[in-house]
């Protein structure tokens, strides 16, 4: 599964970023650096951020910064193709007030919005309020 994902993205297969990915493949909602560092055990900062780095350039993560939030980084849908830092996403980030969690939440009409003389390349629509495990 990881390797298959790498290769897809034309990204050298290495065990470390196998590691990565299968954090974030096992992750039920999205993860702040500290998470990743946590559950990776030891391991040298400079290649994590590396890693991470080439994964959001890649399609592979993006990046949600929720007001008031640390970051916070998640896997791309497949359909996402990355690079120059333009990810193609359909879903909505909810933040739950009760347990701070940040969610990717597939959602099949993200509303479109037309703006006279610009020209809008990502919409992200961020939503906070109870999650399914709160309620
Ligand atoms: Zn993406
Ligand atoms: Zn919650
Ligand atoms: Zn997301």
């Amino acid at each position: 599964m990881e390797e298959q994902l790498l290769r897809e993205k034309k990204l050298r297969v290495t065990p470390f970023r196998k590691k990565v990915l299968s954090i974030f493949l096992r992750a039920e909602n999205t993860l702040s650096l500290q998470d990743v560092e946590d559950k990776i055990g030891k391991h040298d900062r400079i290649t994590l951020y590396r890693t991470l780095k080439a994964f959001t350039e890649n399609g592979i993560l993006h990046e949600i910064v929720m007001p008031g939030d640390v970051k916070k980084i998640a896997l791309c849908p497949p359909v996402c193709k990355g690079g120059d830092g333009h990810h193609n996403h359909d879903h909505i980030h909810f933040k739950c007030k009760k347990c701070n969690e940040v969610f990717c939440i597939e959602q099949s009409h993200v509303p479109k919005i037309e703006v006279k003389g610009f020209k809008i390349e990502t919409i992200e629509v961020q939503a906070q309020g109870i999650c399914e495990n709160c309620i």
